[in-house]
């Protein structure tokens, strides 16, 4: 099923009509409509598993049901339980002398209208169906255009939410590129893109034309700081797990490491035993995903390539053997000092290559980070306070792990969002609940003559003079 550009704008606005025909909705349609969300992937997990790993040629049922099932289940329940009060109205203070004479102020969270979400294919449920959620709990109305790379996950994705949902209330358009391009240029009350920082450009671009707000979840190089106190054994562990899964093909991917120039040997012998550890035979092995197409892992062959003509060591990983059946199926391979001419050092590697650089003094590695594009994601590993807090109050990032990698965005109460050419806006949390409303100002006027009483209505005469002087006292 492919959606032609042409029908997109009807789609559009039969959303907007019944939108504003059905205000005002009481938040029982809202929860509702989350509840028939958490249901549909619910009842259909296996399904919609069994479409991920189709689509990536292997993905364990484990991790598509972590990853994209009950973390989105999770995150809509949390909608559902924040609902209440994320949608109450806050009184505002308002300024002498209109307060003390009985003017009210009053700001309501109000639904945008109709929302379009562009998403991307490494969680092909968890990023569509998740902003869907809080898009949802907001009380817009939405559109999905699902990632053209999984075909099988976006077509049962369709098929769900045309089984659950009227095409007024939620609708899937399905298509590639153009579609795409087509869709970004709808005038949405807002919209919301997950994908790369040179896709997001043109995403913001088409929008401006329409004045369009949007929430933009892109890319970028998300370093690891190894700090002095580390225990390396714990974090090789974890920058294994968060690494290697999905086969690295995560937006908050530990991108490359810094590391004290003493330490880099533990370092790498820690990531060695961690990949043993969780994956032996690895190319063999079911638990690890395969790169989503043959050009993406050719992609990943060259980055590599490109490192040891450069003159890089590289450091294959591969418990079992590097030799394997599937070609999209690589080692974890580690590529030491590497100059920052190199792709793995210029562009965002989604997949699994690791540069390690390493450091001398703790500023030399911030002032690194600080000299390339700001991080969707920055991690330390370390149990010394004053190192931690030096790296988080000199560097600039969309979230940070401390300790580990990834986890951040797993916190549903904390906004999730980039910064920079990482990104704009963020979800999740009660930011997410803002970013999807009007933050709509009610100001009431008292019965009083305020104007009048200051002087301030024309004729002007002295008596606003004596209210000037008042309000400008220093
Ligand atoms: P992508 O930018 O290639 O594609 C994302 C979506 O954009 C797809 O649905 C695609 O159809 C659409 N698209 C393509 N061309 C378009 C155009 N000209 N105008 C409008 N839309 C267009 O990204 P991808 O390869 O699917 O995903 C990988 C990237 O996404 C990585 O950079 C990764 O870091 C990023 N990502 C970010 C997050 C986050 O939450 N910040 C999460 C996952 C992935």
């Amino acid at each position: 099923m492919t959606t032609t550009p042409e029908e997109l704008e009807p789609m559009l606005k039969a959303q907007r009509a019944a939108f504003m025909a059905a205000r005002p909705e009481p938040l029982s349609v809202r929860r509702d409509r989350i509840e028939r969300l958490v249901a549909l992937m619910v009842d259909n997990a296996d399904e919609l598993c069994a479409a991920m790993s189709e689509d990536f040629g292997n993905r364990a049922w484990t991790q598509s049901m972590v990853t994209d099932i009950m973390a989105t289940v999770n995150f809509a329940k949390y909608c559902l339980s924040n609902l209440k009060g994320w949608a109450k109205p806050e009184k505002r203070k308002v300024q002498f002398p209109l307060g003390a004479l009985g003017g009210k102020a009053e700001l309501r969270f109000e639904p945008k209208g109709v929302v379009g979400i562009l998403s991307p294919w490494n969680f092909p449920v968890n990023l569509a169906f998740g902003p869907l959620a809080q898009v949802l709990a907001a009380g817009n109305r939405a559109m999905l255009k699902p990632s053209e790379f999984t075909p099988k996950t976006s077509e049962v994705m369709a098929r769900l939410i045309a089984e659950k949902f009227r095409p007024d209330e939620v609708a899937v358009a399905a298509g590639g590129p153009d579609v795409a391009q087509a869709f970004s240029a709808l005038p949405f009350d807002h919209l919301v893109f997950t994908g790369s920082t040179e896709t997001g450009r043109k995403v913001m671009q088409a929008a401006a034309d329409n004045l369009t707000p949007v929430t933009l979840e892109l890319g970028g190089k998300s370093p690891v700081v190894i700090g002095r106190s580390a225990d390396l054994t714990r974090a090789g562990e974890r920058i294994v797990m968060g690494k290697m899964m999905n086969a690295g093909q995560i937006c908050l991917a530990p991108d490359y490491l810094l590391v004290p120039a003493d330490m880099e040997e533990g370092v790498i012998a820690a990531l060695e035993l961690a990949m043993m550890d969780q994956y032996p035979d690895l190319t063999e092995n079911e638990d690890y995903a395969t790169i989503i197409t043959d050009d993406k892992a050719e992609r990943l062959r060259d980055m590599v390539a490109d490192a040891k003509a450069g003159g890089a060591d590289v450091v294959e990983i591969a418990p079992g053997g590097t030799a394997s059946a599937d070609k999209r199926k690589l080692p974890l391979t580690i590529v030491r000092n590497p100059s920052d001419s190199l792709a793995c050092m210029e562009e965002e590697i989604f997949g699994p290559v690791l540069p390690i650089k390493t450091y001398e003094t703790l500023d030399e590695a911030i002032d690194y980070i600080n000299s390339r594009d700001r991080p969707l994601g920055l991690y330390f590993f370390g149990s010394d306070n004053a190192e931690r807090e030096q790296v988080l109050s000199r560097t600039i990032s969309g979230g940070v792990t401390v300790n580990d990698v990834v986890f951040h965005v797993t916190a549903e109460d904390l906004p999730f969002g980039g910064v920079g050419s990482s990104g704009i806006g963020a979800y999740h949390g009660p930011e997410g609940f803002r970013e999807f409303s009007h933050a709509r100002s009610v100001f009431t006027q008292p019965k009083v003559d305020i104007a009048g009483l200051a002087g301030i209505k024309p004729p002007y005469g002295e008596r606003a003079r004596k209210t000037m002087k008042l309000m400008l006292r220093k």
